[in-house]
């Protein structure tokens, strides 16, 4: 199994962070948890072209995990040769972005159908709501959907893909809780959005300091690692952006509170866990 952050970035642009998007790459399948600013490029440098995306997971409806999810659904239906299905998984109200996604697309895909002879139907998404604590299998990669913390953006969701006795437990943004710790629990490779609050709250903007309440910061998320057994803590979605030269600098906020590995990923970074005999 591999674990590829594909996207490390947040709302506010940055030149080398594309949005929120991970890719987990496992047997015979693509999952891409998230679907951030460029993520198409980032699957094009990964060596993942859209149309073989296995299944999208969405862990919530905040712009910066959904902005580029039309770019996915446009290029898996019209990169394949054929008719493909693309999965789309996500809490209650996934459907409705879907649906006003294909809206928007209304137009290009009309122009799509009556200009290439051999493309004669529109995408064809299917769409699935889930409840924590439901599982489901993407080809030959289990999965389990958990209740994440980050109210208002409610429900949100986090993945825990199984493949082979290799698990990635995958968290978008969330503060610590029962669901992320069932979540992460003895997984190999766990994937955490992180804020250092110590440098948030030196910032004097009123918005900036509100996402203070709905993070986890980089001290909880190594807590959250610990408690749980995980192998190895990737973190992501930095907020400031993680600055080169500044590794040590988190790492040393983090070291007290994780005995496992810390992996301070860039887009592209990638973890590869192999399967344990059963
Ligand atoms: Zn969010
Ligand atoms: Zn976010």
């Amino acid at each position: 199994m591999d674990v590829i952050l594909l996207g490390t970035g947040t709302p506010m642009p940055h030149p080398d962070r594309a949005g929120p998007a991970t890719l987990v790459k496992a047997g015979g399948s693509n999952i891409l948890i998230d679907c951030g600013r460029a993520v198409v490029m980032r699957l094009a440098a990964s060596g993942v072209g859209p149309q073989a995306i296995s299944a999208v997971l969405i862990t919530h409806m905040h712009s910066d995990h959904i902005s580029d999810l039309n770019d996915v659904i446009t290029t898996h239906w019209v990169m394949n040769p054929g008719p493909a299905r693309l999965q789309v998984f996500g809490p209650p109200g996934i459907r409705g972005v879907v649906d006003a996604t294909l809206a928007m697309l209304a137009l290009d895909i009309g122009y799509r159908i009556a200009h290439h002879a051999d493309l004669n139907a529109p995408p064809d998404v299917v769409v699935t709501e889930l409840s924590p604590g439901t599982g489901f299998s993407v080809s030959d990669c289990h999965v389990t959907a958990h209740a994440t913390e980050h109210a208002p953006a409610a429900p949100s969701l986090g993945y825990r893909i199984s493949h082979d006795g290799a698990v990635a437990a995958i968290a978008g943004d969330t503060i610590p809780c029962k669901g992320l710790d069932e979540l992460c629990l003895g997984a190999d490779v766990y994937v955490q959005a992180t804020i250092r609050d110590d440098l948030v709250k030196r910032v004097p903007s009123r918005r900036l300091q509100d996402i203070l309440d709905y993070h986890s910061t980089a001290e909880q998320a190594a807590q959250t690692a610990q408690r749980a057994g995980v192998k190895t803590l990737m973190l992501t979605h930095y907020v400031p952006p993680l600055q080169p030269g500044q590794e040590e600098e988190w790492l040393i906020r983090m070291r007290p509170h994780f005995s496992g590995e810390i992996v301070l990923g860039n887009d592209l970074t990638s973890v590869s866990v192999t399967a344990k005999p059963r």
